[in-house]
């Protein structure tokens, strides 16, 4: 009784173990945590293997100049599911490359998260209710890149075989001249 007594007084001393959620937000567990994924496109060698392994498509590369191949990368976090298959894809994860951190993304509210690690598209959308529709949009887009870019490569490389041809055949052209003329020499009378 006694025992119980002092456990009593000393509990009204502690801190509570519960939060006040939905009021305050729920802390994420300790440990290896799977939480936004945060993107360093200086270190990108832009071999698409996340994207390719995304499970929901959250990850979506759109090629903006065809001569130089410049790729950006956009992630919708309000699509992942957390399962760090693109990190334990990248090849470039450990120099930071791609990294799964150990926070939440806010909830869909007034405002969007503005960070250049989450992509170019969420920072571009200024209203989180527009996102969905800019997503659908984007998706159009990238996709429609890459059959342009695709196309661009093929006409690049008709070009130059074509170029090589044309470089061939004149050197042809010229050998011929030039054998024509030295015959021309050795047959003349002296
Ligand atoms: S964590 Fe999973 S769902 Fe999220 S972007 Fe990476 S591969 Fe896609
Ligand atoms: S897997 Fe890594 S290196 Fe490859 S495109 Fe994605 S982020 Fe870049």
């Amino acid at each position: 009784m006694i025992k119980m007594f002092i456990e009593s007084f000393k509990n009204m001393f502690q801190k509570p173990d519960t939060i006040k959620y939905p009021f305050e937000p729920s802390p994420p567990p300790k440990g290896r945590y799977r939480g936004t994924i945060l993107y360093e496109e200086s270190l990108c060698i832009f071999c698409d293997k996340c994207e390719n392994v995304c499970p929901p498509g959250a990850i979506l590369f759109e090629i903006v100049d065809y001569e130089t191949n410049k790729r950006e990368y956009n992630y919708n976090p309000y699509l992942c599911i957390y399962c760090g298959a693109c990190v334990d894809e990248c090849p470039k994860a450990d120099e930071g490359c791609l990294v799964q951190d150990d926070t939440t993304t806010p909830v869909l509210g007034r405002e969007l998260p503005k960070d250049k690690k989450l992509g170019y598209l969420v920072n571009r959308v200024e209203n989180p209710k527009e996102l969905e529709k800019a997503w659908d949009e984007l998706e159009k887009r990238a996709k429609k890149s890459r059959e342009e870019y695709a196309e661009f490569k093929k006409q690049q490389r008709l070009k130059k075989q074509r170029e090589k041809k044309a470089a061939e055949a004149k050197k042809k052209a010229e050998e011929q001249k030039e054998n024509t003329s030295s015959t021309n020499t050795e047959n003349k009378p002296s």
